[in-house]
C-alpha cells in the first residue's frame, strides 16, 4: 500500500543525492508530508524561517523530484504548522493503494489555457490597432457568423497573439466552446508526427479530435507553413471541415495572405476569404498609454518621463518596449534606487540602446523564455513552483548559464535567491531532458536561434 509517506521517502532518497548534506539535514529532511491538495504535495516546516528557506531555495529541487516519483504531482506547497489543519480539511485527493491520486472532482470552470492578462481590457486601443481590435470582439461575440476566417497580419510585437488570447480568454468566460489555439509550428509537428504514426489509429483519432471538433481554431503565425507543403495539405481539408461546419477560424500571420511566399494559391484565396485586418505600429501616445498599463499590471511606479523615454527608443516594436520596461522594472528591484528620471533609464538601458545590440543580457534570455512559454516575468524569476512554471524557470536557468557562463550563484541571486545547487540541477536536468524530450530540444532551439538572430 503506497500512502504519502512512502511518496515523501522515495522523494528524500532522490534528494540526499543532489544536495548537500548540509542543506539536506537542515531544511528538507525535517519537512513532514501532509496531504495532497490541487496535485501538489503540501508539506509542513517546522518554522517560518524553514518554510521561506526551503521554498525559495529548494521549491523547484522538490517539485522536480516528487514529480518524477509520482508523476501526477505537479508541484509543493509549503506550510507551517498553524495552517495544516486548513490544508487537512479541504484537501482534495486520496491516493489508492497502488500510488495513484484519486482526485474528488473539484466543481468549477474548466481550465483556461489562455494568458490570463492578455485581455480586451488590458488591450489599448489607437488608430494603429483600431480597426483589428473591432474586428477581434465581433468575432469574439459572435464566432462563426460573418468574419469567418479572421485574419490579422502585422510585423512582430504588436498585438496579434495577444488579440488571440484576448478572444479566447472572453470566450471561456462567456461561452462554453471548445477553443483550440496552436502556433503554427505546433501544428507542423501534429502534422507531421500524425502522417508519420499512419499505423497507428489512436493517435489519427487524438488528431482528429484535436483538430476537428472544435469550435473555434486559432493558428498564430501561419506564415511559417510557407514550403510546407504536406502539411499545407492537411491543413487546407482541416480548414475546410471547420468552415463548412461553421466553425470560426483566426489566423495571424507576419504578412497578408496574398504575400506569404510558397504558399498554395487555393489557401491564400481560403485565408483571404473572410475579413482581413492589419495592426500599424502605434503612434508615441498609445505607445506611452501601453507602457503605463504595463507596469501598472507589474505594480511599478513609471514616471511619465521614464515612459517617453523607453517610447521614444523603441518605435517599432511593442514586445521590445516591454523589454526595455522589464528591464527598468528589474534593474530597479535589483538595485533598489528608484529610476524616475531619463539620466537614470538611460543609465540603466545603456547596453540595450547602444545600436544594433551585439550582445545578450540576462534579461533578454528571461524575456525570451517568458514569451515563449507565455508566462509572465515575475513568475519565471518568483517563488511559485507549479510545473507550467518550473520547467520555463528551468530552461531560462540552462540558457544563462550556457548562453552567458554566469557564474551559479549570481544565476541563483537573480532568480529570487535560489541556491547554487538549485541551479546546478536545473542545468543538469535540461541537458539530459534536451538528449531524451524532443519537445524540451524544440523549445530551446527555438529560444536560442530566437535570442541569436535578432
Ligand atoms: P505579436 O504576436 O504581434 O508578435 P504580441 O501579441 O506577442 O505580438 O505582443 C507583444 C507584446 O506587446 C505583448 O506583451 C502585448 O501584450 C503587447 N501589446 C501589443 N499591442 C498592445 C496594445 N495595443 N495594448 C497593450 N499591449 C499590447
Ligand atoms: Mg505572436
Amino acid at each position: 500500500m503506497i500512502n504519502i509517506d512512502n511518496i515523501w521517502k522515495d522523494t528524500l532518497d532522490e534528494l540526499s543525492k543532489l544536495m548537500t548534506v548540509v542543506s539536506f539535514e537542515v531544511w528538507v529532511e525535517k519537512l513532514e508530508p501532509v496531504c495532497i491538495f490541487q496535485n501538489q504535495l503540501v508539506l509542513c516546516a517546522p518554522t517560518k524561517t524553514a518554510k521561506k528557506t526551503v521554498e525559495t531555495k529548494y521549491g523547484d529541487v522538490i517539485t522536480e523530484v516528487l514529480s518524477a516519483v509520482n508523476p501526477q504531482l505537479t508541484g509543493s506547497i509549503f506550510i507551517t504548522e498553524e495552517q495544516k489543519d486548513e490544508y487537512l480539511k479541504s484537501q482534495d485527493s486520496v491516493l489508492d493503494g497502488a500510488g495513484f491520486i484519486i482526485n474528488e472532482p473539484v466543481p468549477g470552470p474548466i481550465k483556461n489555457p489562455f494568458k490570463e492578462n492578455y485581455t480586451f481590457e488590458t488591450f489599448i486601443q489607437g488608430k494603429s490597432n483600431a480597426y483589428a481590435l473591432a474586428a477581434a470582439k465581433s468575432v469574439a461575440e459572435n464566432p462563426g457568423g460573418t468574419y469567418n476566417p479572421l485574419f490579422i497580419y502585422s510585423g512582430v510585437g504588436l498585438g496579434k497573439t495577444h488579440l488571440l488570447n484576448a478572444i479566447g480568454n472572453y470566450l471561456m468566460s462567456t461561452t462554453k466552446s471548445r477553443i483550440l489555439y496552436v502556433n503554427s509550428e505546433t501544428m507542423i509537428n501534429d502534422i507531421i508526427s500524425n502522417m508519420t504514426n499512419k499505423t497507428s489509429n489512436e493517435e489519427s483519432n487524438a488528431f482528429r479530435e484535436k483538430y476537428r471538433t472544435c469550435d473555434v481554431l486559432m493558428v498564430d503565425d501561419v506564415q511559417f507553413l510557407s514550403g510546407k507543403t504536406a502539411t499545407q495539405e492537411a491543413f487546407f481539408h482541416i480548414f475546410n471541415d471547420l468552415y463548412q461546419n461553421n466553425k470560426q477560424i483566426i489566423l495571424t500571420s507576419d504578412k497578408a495572405p496574398k504575400d506569404i511566399g510558397a504558399l498554395e494559391e487555393r489557401l491564400k484565396t481560403r485565408f483571404a476569404s473572410g475579413l482581413t485586418v492589419d495592426i500599424q505600429i502605434p503612434d508615441l501616445e498609445t505607445r506611452v498609454a501601453i507602457l503605463h498599463s504595463k507596469a501598472a499590471q507589474q505594480k511599478f511606479n513609471l514616471s511619465k518621463e521614464v515612459a517617453f523615454f523607453i517610447a521614444e527608443n523603441s518605435p517599432s516594436s511593442i514586445r521590445e518596449m516591454e523589454g526595455l520596461l522589464n528591464k527598468i522594472i528589474f534593474y530597479s528591484s535589483l538595485t533598489n534606487h528608484i529610476i524616475d528620471t531619463e539620466e537614470l533609464a538611460q543609465e540603466a538601458l545603456k547596453d540595450s540602446l547602444s545600436e544594433k545590440k551585439e550582445v545578450i543580457d540576462a534579461t533578454d534570455i528571461v524575456n525570451a523564455v517568458a514569451d515563449y512559454f507565455r508566462v509572465s516575468v515575475q513568475d519565471l524569476v518568483g517563488p511559485k513552483r507549479e510545473k507550467k512554471i518550473v520547467e520555463p524557470r528551468m530552461i531560462a536557468i540552462y540558457l544563462i548559464n550556457e548562453l552567458l557562463s554566469m557564474p551559479l550563484a549570481a544565476i541563483g541571486a537573480m532568480f529570487g535567491n535560489r541556491d547554487h545547487t538549485t541551479i546546478m540541477h536545473s542545468r543538469d536536468k535540461i541537458t539530459e531532458d534536451i538528449r531524451t524530450d524532443t519537445r524540451i530540444k524544440i523549445a530551446v532551439v527555438d529560444i536560442k536561434s530566437k535570442l541569436l538572430d535578432r
